[in-house]
């Protein structure tokens, strides 16, 4: 059996997505950071919602959450770490921690760096990954309460699933993405073709999302930190991934 996804808007540049299981009825909101438009689009596909599947605590993730537990009874599987932050828990997950959503198994992996709490949460079977706001398409999350460090072995851990893997995301930020990039990485061909991809979907209003693993990989300056012309871009030949990484974030910071 198949997972049936459905992306939404949620607010301005929030991305939400419904997991349903056909043959259960089971349905999982990732992360819930505006009522309205959830249950739009749960009224819209048919679907009633048993789980919210929290990626970490900040508001535009987290603000309706206790409503809709409250509305559904529906089960809250959220981060350990967090718990002092997150209300309404009924699962509190760490690395490695598997779950169920209907009959498709998860398993949870720690990804700090955009917060310290942050996780990710992984499907194998159905080769999905929901990485909340720690891996964007063309990007990834800013680090608020983690270091360069962390954040590049997050995104390392999430480089190293398989190349098909659907990546699923909080935000639509490719475009604004695409910019910086393309100007680290000006002579990546893939990139390119990405950007004009995305930029045909946004014209049409359709989401740039889910990317892939693998085309992250191609085109993503973030996961490319390792390539020496992204290490030129920043005037680190030579130097370590992960300092090639945390001087691209700070200069993102700043663009
Ligand atoms: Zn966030
Ligand atoms: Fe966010």
């Amino acid at each position: 059996m198949t997972a049936i996804i459905h992306q939404f808007a949620v607010g301005a540049d929030n991305l939400g997505v419904l997991i349903h299981d056909p043959a259960t009825g089971a349905t999982a909101s990732i992360d819930a950071g505006d009522e309205a438009p959830i249950l739009a689009a749960l009224g819209h596909k048919g679907w009633r919602l048993t789980d919210i599947l929290v990626t970490h605590h900040h508001s535009d993730h987290i603000a309706a959450l206790s409503s809709l537990k409250a509305r559904f009874s529906a089960r809250v599987v959220a981060p350990r770490a967090d718990l002092h932050r997150i209300p309404d828990v009924n699962m509190a997950v760490g690395e490695g921690d598997h779950f169920k959503v209907g009959s498709f198994d998860f398993v949870t992996m720690e990804t700090p760096g955009h917060t310290s709490g942050h996780v990710s949460f992984y499907s194998a079977d159905q080769k999905l990954l929901f990485a909340g706001d720690t891996l964007f398409s063309l990007g990834c999350g800013r680090l608020f309460e983690g270091n360069a460090s962390q954040m590049w072995t997050s995104l390392s851990r999430l480089a190293g699933l398989p190349d098909d893997t659907k990546l699923y995301c909080g935000h639509e930020y490719t475009l604004s993405n695409a910019k910086f990039a393309i100007k680290h990485d000006p002579d990546n061909s893939a990139l390119r073709a990405r950007i004009s991809e995305a930029e045909a979907l946004r014209a049409k209003g359709a989401f740039t999302l889910p990317s892939t693993i693998g085309r992250e990989k191609e085109t993503n300056p973030f996961l490319r930190a390792a390539e020496p012309a992204l290490a030129a871009s920043v005037g680190l030949t030579g130097h370590a991934p992960v300092e090639v990484f945390a001087a691209l974030r700070e200069a993102k910071n700043k663009s």
